[in-house]
């Protein structure tokens, strides 16, 4: 029988306070991985490997293994990005054991636009021809999507000494939004991908506008498929907005046939309900924005809570829309004791930004 191939890389960081830090690794990952934590070590177990982080004399030593060299890079990235945005702006340090070999992100897809169309008044679908779309089939449907300046060629972003990415700047920055894969077209090697056109009066929406401009032959970059795996469970219910709609209609459309499922979804109207087929069982609940009464607020959140009153401890709680619903909702799956690891509750954008 031949060995599975391990591929390892240490590295040290220094937090203002290790043990904070720690913990807060351990608080964030369990909704992602396995984790196992033994005193002053943390286990972190997913697709991508294992990380081992230990506290010692103030810092983190931490050892990564995993089955694939790109599979490291992007666990060493995944990590380096944590752990700065958790030492806030706090003194941090972080060293490797080996600088990167590589120059381009491993997970980097460059990506051309086929074509653009409403599907409904206010969401519209980009289709992108994709070299290799293998990786966006079954497993994360999240990605990064990366546009270049209009007219420039595109400069893609590579690694920094610390291992969190080196992203371009000054004439070459790129617009950065994070997405959901809708559909994998396998076929034809094509992703399609459903941008809100959100009109946010004096702001500008980059996101939204490359999807409202998107020409064929426009390129741009998708980074992932990262996080929000398809639930495994048989029993779900989904939560969301609009932003949340695609992902909504890609976990109807790939759960197997045993499956059922209950979602409460709030858009504008009703010319902004979508078919969402499944080859389970789907009862779903459209909540109207524009048709509330004056003055109504949190309508979202508090059909969320009673929906959530009604569901088992074997249930899985899917839910995604602004960051203040959000808070909401996992404060009150908290109070119920619901087992994180039956829950993905994620904001996917905030008001008045
Ligand atoms: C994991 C994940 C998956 C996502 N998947 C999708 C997806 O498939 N399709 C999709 O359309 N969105 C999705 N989103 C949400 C999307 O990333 C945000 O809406 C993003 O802010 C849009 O970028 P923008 O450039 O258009 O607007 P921004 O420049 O980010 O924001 C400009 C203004 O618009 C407001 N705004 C932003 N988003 C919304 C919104 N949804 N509704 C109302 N006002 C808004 C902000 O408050 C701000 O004032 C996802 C987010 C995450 C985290």
């Amino acid at each position: 029988m031949n060995a599975v191939p391990s591929f390892k890389l240490s590295g040290v960081a220094v937090p203002s306070s290790a043990a904070d830090m720690l913990d807060e690794i351990c608080e964030h990952f369990v909704e992602h991985a396995e984790v196992e934590r033994i005193d002053d070590l943390a286990v972190l177990r997913s697709k991508v490997g294992v990380a081992c982080i230990r506290l010692e004399n103030a810092r983190l030593l931490i050892d990564l293994d995993c089955p694939t060299p790109e599979m490291l890079h992007m666990s060493r990235t995944i990590l380096a990005e944590h752990l700065f945005y958790f030492a806030e702006d706090q003194p941090f340090e972080l060293t490797w054991s080996e600088p990167t070999a590589l120059s381009v992100l491993p997970n980097l897809h460059e990506v051309t636009v086929v074509s653009a169309h409403d599907v409904t008044p206010h969401m519209r679908r980009v289709i992108f021809s994709c070299a290799d779309v293998t990786p966006f089939v079954g497993g994360d449907m999240h990605v990064r999507l990366l546009v270049p300046p209009k007219g420039k060629p595109p400069v893609w972003p590579g690694f920094r000494e610390d291992g969190r990415i080196a992203w371009p700047e000054g004439e070459n920055e790129l617009v950065v939004r994070v997405y959901t894969i809708r559909a994998v077209d396998h076929d034809r090697g094509e992703l399609w991908v459903d941008f809100l056109q959100h009109p946010a009066p004096g702001v500008s929406t980059p996101g939204a506008d490359f999807a409202r401009d998107a020409q064929p032959g426009d390129v741009a970059a998708l980074l992932g498929p990262g996080a929000g795996s398809l639930p495994a469970e048989r029993s779900i219910l989904l939560i969301g907005d609009e932003s949340a709609l695609p992902a909504i209609a890609r976990i109807a459309a790939e759960v197997p046939a045993e499956t059922r499922m209950r979602a409460i979804i709030e858009v504008e109207d009703k010319a902004e309900e979508q078919p969402l087929p499944t080859a389970g069982v789907l009862d779903v609940r459209w909540l109207h924005r524009g048709s509330y009464p004056e003055g109504a607020a949190d309508i979202l959140v508090s059909e969320a809570k009673t929906a959530i009153e009604t569901v088992n401890d074997e249930a899985f709680v899917w839910a995604a829309c602004e960051r203040g619903d959000i808070r909401a909702i996992r404060t009150f799956l908290k109070a119920r004791q619901h087992d994180r690891k039956k829950m993905y509750v994620a904001w996917y954008w905030e008001r008045n930004v």
